[in-house]
């Protein structure tokens, strides 16, 4: 829901600390590839959220290169279309943007944004974007990016893993085939939204089980609600965790996922 959250004069919700302001999650990753005329800024996001834009614009964003989404849900989905002005901005030299999704997001998307994909479609500024299968593994100018699918309540949804970081969120189990798919990370990215259950989401302590089965040498803390402080919760939690926070930013190994 973001924090604060509409309609909330909770303690976090009216908190000072900046930490505490939290747009809806999604993650940015730059690298730069070596091609023939010098090195060229890559930059993939994950998930398009109603915060996109806002996101974008902290971020200088000027191009993206490929969108992978999680699942079809609003807080991931709903900036979708302000792709539009980055799209229009590189279609001469790149193309179309390539959106990765599964089958029953992108049916879903499919839906929602029928103005965009439909091929009845009259609006003539759509997006220059293309829906794309998901496939296990997925690379994107040189950079792998593996599905590692997660369970969002009864929801099938994806994870990735890229080099030595994997990004779960709105994560409520984790079959046991995916934990192959997580060893040796560097940064492990995963949801946990509160402390009291929830029907899809984990809890602060449930993240905490799983974050200390996998190993990573960092785990941090996404999709929060406002039930949790920052620096509250942080003193809380093991060596080696942390609550995520908007603007983070972490210097990562993109190499092969050997796994
Ligand atoms: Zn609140
Ligand atoms: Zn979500």
């Amino acid at each position: 829901m973001g924090v604060p959250t509409l309609g909330c004069t909770c303690e976090v919700c009216t908190s000072a600390d900046p930490h505490d302001r939290r747009l809806r999650p999604s993650v940015l990753l730059r690298w730069n590839e070596a091609v023939p005329a010098g090195v060229r800024e890559r930059v993939v996001v994950i998930d398009t959220g109603p915060d996109f834009r806002e996101q974008a614009l902290r971020n200088g964003l000027s191009h993206i290169d490929a969108v992978f989404y999680t699942h079809s849900h609003a807080d991931h989905i709903m900036g979708l279309d302000d792709l539009r002005p980055l799209s229009f901005l590189t279609f001469r030299e790149n193309g179309l943007i390539p959106l990765y999704a599964t089958s029953e997001t992108r049916a879903a998307l499919e839906r929602i944004f029928d103005y965009t994909f439909s091929p009845d479609a009259t609006y003539p500024n759509r997006a220059k974007v293309e829906l794309k299968p998901l496939a296990e593994r997925t690379s994107v100018h040189g950079v792998e990016f593996a599905r590692v699918p997660i369970m969002h309540g009864r929801m099938k949804i994806a994870g990735f893993r890229f080099g030595r970081v994997a990004y779960l969120t709105d994560v409520s189990s984790i079959p046991e085939a995916s934990f192959a798919l997580l060893e040796g990370l560097d940064h492990l990215v995963i949801s946990a939204l509160r402390h009291k259950p929830h029907p899809t989401h984990a809890t602060v302590e449930q993240a905490v089980a799983w974050a200390q089965r996998i190993g990573a040498r960092n785990t941090w803390f996404t999709h929060i609600a406002h039930e949790l402080g920052h620096e509250q919760t942080n003193r809380t939690l093991p060596p080696g965790i942390a609550l995520a926070y908007d603007g983070l930013t972490l210097p990562v190994d993109l190499g092969p996922v050997n796994v």
